[in-house]
């Protein structure tokens, strides 16, 4: 009989807002590694509804067509009913953070997160302002 675990680890980052595109596969994998787990998956989870969780190619020309294609999706300026109740100017950030998602399962094989070479993890802060996130990465497996 094999015995699944679960292992928990707390990522804590500040991001400048407006977008801000944060490559976290390090301490994702290093999450992976120390979670003791061969065969399994990783979910790699935001808490916040103004943020996203990916995975692209880090390298500046995708990123600036990603925030473009947001920018198409739901414009920074555009008219939006969340700020009729909550007046905070980031309606779009929620919007593409509905959009996008806030979390990505990974598989693990042979005790190491599985992607392309160049498929890298991002978190994605839309809102209008600099944050601090808190990630949450699970790995769950024998
Ligand atoms: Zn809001």
């Amino acid at each position: 009989m094999t015995q699944i675990k679960t292992h928990t680890t707390d990522l804590s980052l500040t991001t400048k807002g407006e977008t801000d595109i944060v490559d976290i596969t390090e301490p994702v994998e290093e999450a992976v590694r120390s979670s003791g787990v061969r065969e399994g998956q990783a979910l790699v989870f935001a808490a916040g509804s103004t943020v996203g969780i990916t995975a692209v190619e880090y390298e500046s020309g995708v990123l600036r067509d990603l925030r473009e294609a947001f920018e198409k999706l739901a414009p920074r300026r555009g008219r939006y009913h969340h700020e009729d109740a909550w007046h905070d100017g980031n309606g779009y950030a929620h919007v593409r953070s509905g959009l996008l998602g806030q979390s990505r399962v990974f598989p693990v094989r042979s005790g190491k997160l599985v992607r392309g070479t160049w498929q890298q993890i991002v978190l994605v802060d839309f809102d209008n302002r600099p944050r601090r996130r808190a990630v949450t990465v699970q790995v769950l497996g024998e």
